[in-house]
C-alpha cells in the first residue's frame, strides 16, 4: 500500500480515521470578500482550538484551511493524548532552566491544563471522539525504567492529580501483551481519542458560537495596510484587525522566519483488520495507549473496533516511504510477533513540525500576526494550551503568552537546501543508539 497524501494532495489520507468518522459533511467553500475581527489560517488543533477559544471569548472569528478541517496533522495522528507543555511534564528541573524559577510553575501547570481543555470541551460541546483514560509508558532496559520511576516520583512531587503505577516485567504483560518490555509506568491522566472526530467536533463547536469556517481557502499572501491585515487566497480575500497563523508543518513558505524554525517530518502509522476479542485482550487487555522511549519510538493502542494502531518511523528526508505497510509492520511484528499474518486495512503518514529545542513556538511575526507551531510529534494536547495562550493574549492577558513568546527558536542550520539531510543525518546517529540499546 502506497502513501496516497502528499503536501500537495487536498483530500483526506486513507486513514482509520477518514473511514470511521462521524460527519464528512464538509464546511463551505469562501466566496467573495469578508472582514472580521480575527482570521485564523489553519484548520488543524492549533488553529480549531484558538477559533474556539477566541469564539468562547465574544470574538468574531473566520477560520481559513487550505483542503478539509483535520486534515493536516491533527487529524490523522497516533490519537495519544499526552500531558507536558514546553517540556516534559516530569522534568521540573529542565522546566526551571527553561523557563526561570519564577515561570516553572506556570510552564508546568500549563503541561496538566492541556489535557483538561480537551476533557472539558469534549463534556461541554459532547463531542463523540471515544476520548478513554489510560496511558502507558514501555522501558526495555533498566535505565529506561529508573528514569521513568524518576518522573513518575517527580510529578507526584509536584502534585500531579492523576494515578500512576510502576510496573515489573509480569505486571506491564497486563498492559501489552508483548515480551519486549522490562517494566513500565501507567499514567490514567492521559488516554487516546479519535483524533478527526475530536477536531471535527471542536469546529462544530466554534461554528455554533459563530466562527465562519471555510475549506479549500489556501492562503497565499499577506499583506498588512493601515492596521488590518490582509488575507488574500486564490479566489477571495478576508480582512481582520489580527490574524492567527496555526498551519504549522504545512504553511510551507507564507512566513519565510516560522518556515526556518520548524521541520516538516513524516510519521507512519498502520491499522489493522479488526482483531477477535480474544487477540486484543491478548496484546492490549486494558486498552491503554502505548508508547517506549526511544527516538524513533513505536506508539500504539486499540481503536473502539478492536483494530490495533501502530505508529512508528520518524523521517526527515522529505519523502515518505513507497510502501508504508513494508516499513512499519517488521516494527509492530518485533513487539507483537502474533500479528504476522494479520491483514492492514488502512496506511497512511503525515507530517509532524519538529522545532530545534523542541519547545513548542508562540508569538507573534508582527504587531496583528500571532502564530503556534512546532510540538515535535506531541501535539494534540498542547495545541489546545498554545491556542489558549494566543486566546488571552488577544483579550488583553499576555502574562502567560509572553512566558512562551519570550523563548529564543534558532533557526534550523543549513537554511533550506539543507536543514533536511542534516537533520536526517541526526536522526540515524539517534537510531543507531537505540538499535546499540544505549
Ligand atoms: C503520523 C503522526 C502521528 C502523531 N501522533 C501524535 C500522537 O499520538 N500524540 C500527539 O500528541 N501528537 C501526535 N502527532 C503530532 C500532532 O498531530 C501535531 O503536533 C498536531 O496535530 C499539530 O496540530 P496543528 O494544528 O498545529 O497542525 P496541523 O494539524 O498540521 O494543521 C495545520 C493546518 O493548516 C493548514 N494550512 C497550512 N498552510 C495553509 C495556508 N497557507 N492556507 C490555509 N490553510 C493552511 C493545513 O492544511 C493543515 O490542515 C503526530 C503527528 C503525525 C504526523
Amino acid at each position: 500500500m502506497r502513501v496516497r497524501d502528499s503536501i500537495h494532495d487536498d483530500r483526506l489520507p486513507n486513514s482509520y480515521y477518514a473511514a470511521t468518522c462521524n460527519d464528512m459533511s464538509g464546511f463551505r467553500r469562501l466566496e467573495g470578500n469578508i472582514k472580521v475581527d480575527i482570521c485564523v489560517v489553519g484548520g488543524g488543533f492549533t488553529g480549531v482550538a484558538a477559533a474556539l477559544h477566541l469564539a468562547e471569548r465574544g470574538y468574531e472569528v473566520a477560520l481559513v484551511e487550505q483542503n478539509r478541517i483535520g486534515w493536516g496533522a491533527s487529524g490523522r495522528n497516533g490519537g495519544q493524548v499526552i500531558g507536558g507543555y514546553g517540556q516534559e511534564l516530569s522534568n521540573f528541573a529542565k522546566i526551571e532552566k527553561t523557563f526561570g524559577s519564577g515561570n516553572a510553575e506556570t510552564v508546568w501547570k500549563m503541561g496538566v491544563e492541556c489535557v483538561d481543555i480537551i476533557s472539558d470541551w469534549v463534556k461541554k460541546y459532547q463531542i463523540d471522539c471515544g476520548l478513554k483514560w489510560g496511558y502507558v509508558d514501555l522501558a526495555m532496559k533498566e535505565s529506561e525504567l529508573e528514569e521513568l520511576q524518576h518522573s513518575k516520583a517527580a510529578l507526584e512531587a509536584q502534585g500531579y492529580p492523576h494515578e500512576q503505577k510502576v510496573l515489573n516485567a509480569t505486571e506491564v504483560k497486563n498492559y501489552v501483551g508483548s515480551d519486549r518490555y522490562i517494566g513500565g509506568v501507567t499514567n490514567m491522566g492521559w488516554g487516546h481519542c479519535h483524533v478527526l472526530n475530536l477536531v471535527l467536533g471542536e469546529a462544530r463547536a466554534a461554528e455554533k458560537l459563530g466562527v465562519q469556517i471555510f475549506e479549500d481557502a489556501r492562503v497565499s499572501a499577506l499583506h498588512e495596510r493601515e492596521g488590518k491585515v490582509i488575507v488574500d487566497m486564490d479566489h477571495c480575500r478576508v480582512t481582520a484587525n489580527k490574524v492567527v497563523l496555526a498551519g504549522n508543518a504545512y504553511l510551507g513558505k507564507l512566513v519565510p522566519k516560522l518556515a526556518s524554525r520548524v521541520l516538516p517530518a513524516g510519521s507512519y502509522i498502520l491499522a489493522t483488520e479488526p482483531l477477535c476479542e480474544k487477540l486484543s485482550g491478548q496484546i492490549m487487555p486494558a486498552g491503554f495507549a502505548a508508547c517506549d522511549q526511544r527516538w524513533a519510538l513505536d506508539y500504539f493502542r486499540l481503536t473502539p473496533d478492536h483494530r490495533l494502531l501502530f505508529g512508528g518511523l520518524a523521517t526527515y528526508s522529505g519523502r515518505h516511504p513507497r510502501d508504508i505497510v513494508a516499513a512499519v509492520k517488521p516494527n509492530m511484528i518485533k513487539v507483537f510477533p502474533e500479528l504476522k499474518n494479520t491483514g492492514i486495512d488502512y496506511a497512511w503518514g503525515g507530517y509532524m513540525g519538529i522545532g530545534l529545542n523542541r519547545i513548542p513556538q508562540v508569538g507573534k511575526v508582527a504587531d496583528n500576526i500571532y502564530y503556534a507551531q512546532a510540538y515535535s510529534g506531541h501535539g494534540v494536547a498542547p495545541t489546545h494550551m498554545s491556542a489558549k495562550l494566543i486566546a488571552e493574549a488577544i483579550e488583553g492577558d499576555r502574562s502567560r503568552f509572553d512566558i512562551m513568546a519570550n523563548v529564543k527558536h534558532p533557526p534550523f542550520p543549513g537554511g533550506q537546501l539543507f536543514r533536511q539531510p542534516m537533520l536526517a543525518a541526526g536522526m540515524a546517529y539517534y537510531r543507531m543508539k537505540d538499535a546499540m540499546g544505549r
